[in-house]
This record gives structure tokens, C-alpha cells and sequence, in this order.
């Protein structure tokens, strides 16, 4: 178990209820875009509440980010990291699992679901290997949605927003279906990659699997 103190260097809010953190990097952690690690806070009370985020910055940064959705309501962790500030510590757990790219594909994300997949589109941007990928992502408005203008800008034409709760002429309204998926994806002989929540991502390895995509191409993690 790493269990290693780590000092935050920023922290301010990316949307209304999602936080951007950017933590000092000990110099032997290793992941891969789309892996995360248990973080706790260092903070009377807290040392035993741990809790898995995606690291969002690349292998190679000089620092650590994340994006985390706070849920005030639970009073749980990501609520207790909206009183946090620059210069408190959070302890960083062993890096484990979750996402990894296998090849050319489709990002399906809900919410903070996304987050794997910052790492991963920054990643192949930096490779100039972007191309031909493509990023569906659901939010209930349009103010939900992390990190937009750099999606637009990586992504282009191939970021394609659906809103569940919010008419908008920019974007789609509704939930993500089966011909959605067969309409925006770029192949469906390609990689789909899918995290958010658990309803959600029962729909839509149900709507993978009725649209004949093969169970080895899917990739995902639950959030
Ligand atoms: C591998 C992995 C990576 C992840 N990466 C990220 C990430 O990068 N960014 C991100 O934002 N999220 C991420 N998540 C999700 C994130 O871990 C959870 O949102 C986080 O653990 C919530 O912690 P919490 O202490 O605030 O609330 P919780 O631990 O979920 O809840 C605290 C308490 O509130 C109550 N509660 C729980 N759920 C509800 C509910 N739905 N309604 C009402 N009360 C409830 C329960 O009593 C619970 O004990 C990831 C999850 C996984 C599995």
C-alpha cells in the first residue's frame, strides 16, 4: 500500500459541482491514461475514507489532476474536498485498473464518467494519434459538461453531446439509444469504450449487444 501524502497545488472549480485538483506528483508513481488511484483526505477523521479517481493529466506530467463530481448530499468524501484548499494534503493510494485504450473506437461517457477518457483523448492528441476516434458524452445540461472547449477543440466534429434535461439547438436532447450509438459511432467494428453510472451503463452494453457489436470490443468501468 503506497499511502503517500501529497500537497495540493490548485483546486477551484471546473463546473458548478465538479472540482479540478492538481496535487504535487511523487516521483515513482506510474499509471496509464485511463487508470486511477484511491485518494483520502489528510485530515482528522478522513485518513480511513478512501475513495477511487481517475487521474486526468498525462503519464508524462510534472503533476497530478483529477476532475471529481462532488455530492454535498452524501456528506462523504468529494463533499469534505469542498473545504479543502492550496497547500492541504491528500494521500494517494496504489494505482489500479480501469480503462485502457486497446485501439481506434468510441468514448461513450456519463457525467464524471468521462474522466478516464481525459487522459486517454490527451494522450493520443499528444501522439497525433486522435484521428478517427470519436466521444459521445451525456450530461443532464449544458452546464454539466466537463471540460467542453477542450473536447470541441481536440475533437471537433467527432464530440457529440446528448442533454437529458436541457432543450439546446447546439445539441442533443434525450437519452442515448441503440440507433444514436449506430448514427455518431465511427464504426461499430471498432472499440467502444463506456463509463458512468451503473443504469446507464446497463443500457448501453444491452444497446452494444442488439447492435451485434462483439463483447471483446467493449471496454468498461463503473462508476
Ligand atoms: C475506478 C473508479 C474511478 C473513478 N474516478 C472518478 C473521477 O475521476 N472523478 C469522479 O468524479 N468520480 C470518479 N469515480 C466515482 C467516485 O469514486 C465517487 O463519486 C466517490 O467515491 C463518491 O464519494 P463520496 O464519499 O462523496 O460519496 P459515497 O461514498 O458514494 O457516499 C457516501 C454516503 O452517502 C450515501 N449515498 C451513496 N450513494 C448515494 C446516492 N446515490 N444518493 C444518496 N445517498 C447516497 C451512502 O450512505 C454513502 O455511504 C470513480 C469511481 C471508480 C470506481
Amino acid at each position: 500500500m503506497r499511502n503517500e501524502p501529497v500537497k495540493i497545488k490548485n483546486i477551484e472549480h471546473l463546473t458548478h459541482d465538479v472540482l479540478h485538483i492538481v496535487v504535487d506528483k511523487p516521483e515513482d508513481i506510474k499509471f496509464h491514461s485511463g487508470q486511477a488511484t484511491e485518494i483520502f483526505i489528510d485530515k482528522e477523521g478522513w485518513r480511513n475514507e478512501g475513495r477511487p479517481f481517475t487521474f486526468i493529466c498525462l503519464p508524462e506530467d510534472k503533476y497530478l489532476e483529477f476532475a471529481i463530481k462532488t455530492y454535498p448530499d452524501r456528506k462523504g468524501v468529494t463533499n469534505e474536498l469542498l473545504s479543502l484548499k492550496e497547500g492541504d494534503s491528500l494521500i494517494l493510494n496504489d494505482v489500479f485498473g480501469a480503462i485502457e485504450y486497446k485501439g481506434k473506437g468510441t468514448f461513450i461517457a456519463g457525467g464524471a464518467g468521462v474522466t478516464p477518457f481525459i487522459s486517454i483523448i490527451r494522450n493520443l492528441d499528444s501522439q497525433d494519434s486522435l484521428k478517427g476516434n470519436k466521444l459521445i458524452f451525456a450530461n443532464k445540461t449544458q452546464a454539466d459538461i466537463i471540460l467542453r472547449e477542450e473536447f470541441e477543440e481536440l475533437l471537433k466534429d467527432d464530440f457529440i453531446n446528448i442533454l437529458s434535461e436541457e432543450n439546446n439547438e447546439s445539441y442533443h436532447h434525450g437519452q442515448i439509444t441503440a440507433e444514436f450509438i449506430k448514427k455518431h459511432a465511427s464504426s461499430l467494428d471498432d472499440y467502444f469504450y463506456v463509463c458512468g453510472p451503473a443504469p446507464m451503463m446497463d443500457a448501453i452494453r444491452d444497446q452494444l449487444s442488439a447492435l451485434g457489436v462483439a463483447k471483446e470490443k467493449i471496454v468498461t468501468e463503473e462508476f
